[in-house]
């Protein structure tokens, strides 16, 4: 690991860590990304694991989203049901948690997931390790609080969360989401006591839905007026895929989905 962060500082802030390659090398297929250099981590020794510790869940930066998909953890479920709408079963082989996070796409399940689950990411740079929260981590369209000479090494996901559920819509099977919506709960016999709703797919990063549903009965009815609050929300832009307007609609629908999967 050492290694890498002295290559990274000797190579320069054009140098690229190359994990997975399913995003990156796409990039440079299509020449939107152009490094001067590739730092290859994917044999980089203890990278590769999903550990629970005394409260909560760490995953390392070289764990494959197949790894993930196939791990079923107590309170971590949300993790291996939404890594089945990560691509293709190729994709999920070769890609890494670290690199998903790092390439920082707005729809990309574990960006998605790690702000709702109030994830920490752990960067390893030449002046030692530092944490960021998930919530300040994502900046923009690719854009993350890693600099160019650290790398990602071990996301940390606090707390259980046996009440949450990640869903989306793709116009086929194995594209990224063109909205995705994320929810966790914590109830009492039928009743809201907190909640977080996260989004993807409708700003420049995940997006936080301003909304408390403590004290609220865990019906339809319920998840169904969240979903209406959190379209009222967003502004999502119009692309190829759809309209924002279209997106607000299918924001209030996978909200009110979400959060009756989260609940059920
Ligand atoms: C057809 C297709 C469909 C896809 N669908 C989805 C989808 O539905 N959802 C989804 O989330 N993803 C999807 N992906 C992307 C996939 O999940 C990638 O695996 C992921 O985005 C990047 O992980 P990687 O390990 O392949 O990283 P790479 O492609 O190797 O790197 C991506 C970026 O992260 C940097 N990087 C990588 N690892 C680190 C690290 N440890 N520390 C710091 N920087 C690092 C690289 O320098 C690069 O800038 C899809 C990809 C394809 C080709």
């Amino acid at each position: 690991m050492n290694d890498t962060i002295e290559q990274l500082a000797e190579l320069g802030p054009d140098a690229k860590i190359l994990a997975g390659g399913q995003s990156l090398v796409a990039m440079m297929n299509f020449r939107l990304a152009r490094p001067s250099a590739l730092v290859d981590i994917t044999r980089v020794a203890g990278l590769d694991y999903l550990e629970r510790d005394v409260s909560g869940l760490r995953i390392g930066a070289l764990t494959r989203h197949r790894t993930v998909e196939t791990t079923k953890i107590d309170g971590f479920r949300v993790l291996s049901k939404a890594a089945r709408w990560i691509g293709h079963y190729p994709i999920r082989c070769r890609g890494t948690f670290g690199g998903s996070l790092a390439h920082g796409d707005s729809t990309a399940e574990w960006c998605i997931l790690a702000v709702l689950l109030d994830a920490v990411i752990v960067l390893q740079g030449p002046a030692g390790k530092r944490e960021v929260a998930a919530e300040q981590f994502f900046h923009g369209f690719f854009m993350t609080a890693a600099e160019p000479d650290e790398m990602i090494v071990e996301v940390r996901f606090p707390k259980p969360a046996p009440h949450a559920a990640l869903t989306e819509f793709s116009q086929r099977q194995g594209d990224f989401a063109i909205v995705a919506a994320s929810a966790r709960l914590d109830l009492a016999e039928n009743e809201v006591l907190t909640s977080k709703i996260v989004l993807g797919g409708v700003a420049e990063k995940p997006k936080i839905v301003e909304i408390d549903l403590a004290g609220r009965p865990a019906t339809e009815e319920t998840w169904r007026a969240a979903g209406e609050t959190a379209a009222a929300q967003v502004n999502p832009p119009s692309d190829g895929h759809g309209s924002g307007e279209y997106r607000k609609k299918l924001t209030a629908t996978l909200v009110a989905r979400a959060l009756a999967e989260a609940a059920a």
